[in-house]
């Protein structure tokens, strides 16, 4: 759903609480609290969508437990901000959005932290097949033109050092990138047990020695980048492009240096990533809200 679609078809908020109670309940709603379907809706509350509970005596309604809990934002707002993130080639910074919205920055960048968050309990099932594996850093200032050396960690100006960042994308398919606390043979080995199934897979990743402790899990072929970028299929083309992907949308939208929000932000590119061939992102994303 483009931006207009999402204007149109979510005028109000009763026409959002409408959606969401079919997205979560479809035809037979229940309470929250205890899971009883012998709900009715409240017949003259003052707020829109709001039920009671005959068997727990609770009152509800469909955003709880979501990252729509509570919140004093029109929902209007919100689905429009969903569309502007979901549909965004890159990321959007949160003055960005707050501007499009007419939201305060800060109301904006709160939105924006709860909707990367339900982006990332969404990583689903392991990677299988062809799985490239590489490690990059991100975050710092912007690098001036193309300084290869400046994807080093380390201090960089004031104080600004750089988060490592491991990755595994099935080629063709999926990726699943992390912040990386730890680039030891153990950590990557770590990483690649959570995120990749060793039946069936051929892991490439390149000559970095810390991945010979994963040489006894997974079969693994090594591309020397001394020597060559790629030899048949024995490439990491698809994880290159996804770092360009993720440093092309940090230096775009986010010019302060903050590691705390690092991991939201790759779940946001990640996400966007795997549903790149999917014409309802936003549909997705919202089902994803009550999965
Ligand atoms: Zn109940």
């Amino acid at each position: 759903m483009n931006l207009l679609t999402i204007f149109k078809r979510f005028p109000d908020q009763e026409a959002c609480i409408e959606y969401l109670e079919k997205v979560r309940w479809g035809a037979s709603p229940h309470c929250p609290h205890c899971g009883a379907v012998d709900v009715a809706r409240k017949s003259e509350s003052e707020r829109v969508g709001r039920w009671n509970c005959h068997a727990c005596r609770s009152s509800f309604n469909v955003l709880a437990g979501t990252i729509f809990e509570k919140t004093k934002v029109p929902l209007q707002k919100w689905f429009l901000a969903i569309g502007l993130i979901v549909n965004a080639k890159k990321s959007l910074s949160s003055g960005q959005l707050a501007r499009d919205l007419d939201l305060n920055q800060k109301t904006a960048w709160f939105m924006q932290q709860r909707i990367r968050a339900a982006m990332l309990t969404a990583e689903g099932d392991l990677l299988q097949g062809i799985v490239e594996v590489d490690e990059t850093y991100v975050g710092g200032k912007p690098r001036k033109g193309n300084r290869r050396d400046d994807d080093k960690p380390g201090k960089r100006g004031r104080g600004t050092s750089k988060a490592a960042v491991v990755g595994a994308v099935e080629r063709g398919g999926r990726v699943i990138a992390r912040v990386a606390d730890d680039l030891t043979g153990k950590g990557l080995l770590r990483f690649l047990l959570s995120s990749v199934r060793p039946e069936g897979t051929l892991l490439i990743t390149d000559e970095l020695s810390s991945y010979n402790a994963a040489g006894a899990i997974f079969q693994r072929a090594v591309i020397n980048h001394k020597e060559a970028y790629a030899f048949g299929e024995t490439h990491t083309n698809s994880i290159e492009g996804f770092w360009s992907l993720i440093k092309r949308s940090w230096y775009g939208s986010h010019h302060h240096y903050t590691r705390r929000f690092m991991p939201l932000f790759i779940a946001e590119t990640c996400w966007k990533y795997n549903q790149r061939r999917n014409d309802d992102a936003f549909g997705t994303f919202m089902r994803g809200c009550f999965a």
